[in-house]
């Protein structure tokens, strides 16, 4: 399955057999972020996430519909 970063739009194939390929399959709105924006906002999200103000990851794309 193909990904799309949330952030920079980068576009990644998943092996679908990997934990986030799976991950994002069971989700309503397919989430993902490549490894850099990953490593680079990890802090940041959980500190959204604890607040419970996170809006980041709620983009209503949904790429997968275009393949
Ligand atoms: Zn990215």
């Amino acid at each position: 399955m193909r990904v799309q970063c949330v952030i920079c739009d980068e576009i990644e194939e998943l092996t679908d057999d990997t934990l986030e390929a799976k991950r994002l399959r069971n989700r309503p709105i397919h989430t993902h972020l490549c490894k850099q924006c990953h490593d680079r906002i990890t802090a940041r999200t959980e500190v959204r996430l604890a607040t419970g103000r996170f809006h980041f990851f709620r983009s209503s794309r949904s790429i997968e519909d275009d393949f």
